[in-house]
């Protein structure tokens, strides 16, 4: 998979290689990252590539004509095409999922006041990683890019993000390491048992119990199969 990342901070980027795992899928081939400067497209002397709101007000916008040229220079016939903006649908695991099966992904780092509005006609969707406003859409381009190397196939353990949280729709059960017994907290009884089978079940159990405590509106949502409708009537977790 191909990453494209228009920005007009490329020195930013410079500590993703430091990351374990994204530094692997690029090592291991399993992903290409190409950090562009927006810069290098602004046309004239002055390489301008923003200016000043039509209709008055502060701040700098974006200029179309310098993005246009930025995107048109990235672009494949496979490209899909993002906009990172505190206006777009909120980013999850189910679109991390979904950007995974790509092969080439495109990303535009806004800055300032933000981009011409012209511009959202020419990408194919606008992203935000949350209802806040950051000075910028380099650390938004990060979080899915971070999101994505882990799901690509060879980066990580086979297996390792199925149970994690927001897979299924619900967070992940509790985990627990040594020591087993600190000042008194101790880790619960049922994981030191070696019963597979019981770990598993309980494992399932808290998984539902912790999302229903947690993130209520999670579990709400979630349509529970037979099975977890029966473990959570057996925890008593059906009627709290
Ligand atoms: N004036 C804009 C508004 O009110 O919608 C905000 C501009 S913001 C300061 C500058 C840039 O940061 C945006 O163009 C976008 O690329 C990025 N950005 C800010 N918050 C974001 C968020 N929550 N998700 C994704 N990108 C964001």
């Amino acid at each position: 998979m191909k990453i494209t990342i228009l920005t007009m901070f490329p020195q930013s980027f410079s500590s993703l290689m430091t990351f374990p795992v994204i530094k692997r899928a690029v090592d291991r081939d399993l992903l290409t990252l190409e950090i562009k400067d927006i810069k290098d497209y602004a046309g004239g002397s002055f390489r301008h590539i923003d200016d000043s709101p039509c209709g008055g007000g502060g701040g700098m916008i974006l200029r179309l004509d310098t993005l246009m040229k930025a995107l048109s220079s990235s672009l494949s016939p496979s490209s899909h095409t993002v906009l990172l903006s505190p206006k777009g649908k909120v980013y999850d695991q189910r679109k991390a999922r979904e950007y995974s099966t790509l092969s080439d992904l495109v990303l535009v780092s806004g800055h300032y006041e933000g981009v011409d509005r012209r511009f959202e006609d020419h990408v194919d969707e606008m992203i935000s990683i949350g209802d806040y406003i950051l000075t910028g859409g380099e650390i938004p381009a990060m979080v899915i890019v971070d999101s994505i190397s882990r799901l690509l196939k060879g980066t990580i353990r086979e297996g390792a993000t199925e149970d994690e949280s927001h897979e299924k729709g619900l967070l992940e059960y509790p985990q627990y390491t040594k020591p087993v017994d600190w000042n008194g907290e101790k880790v619960p009884e049922i994981l030191l048992s070696g019963n597979h089978g019981a770990i598993d079940e309980w494992r399932e159990t808290q998984a539902l119990l912790d999302t229903k405590r947690l993130r209520p509106d999670l579990f709400e949502k979630h349509v529970l199969t037979e099975r977890e409708r029966m473990l959570l009537e057996k925890s008593g977790g059906l009627s709290s």
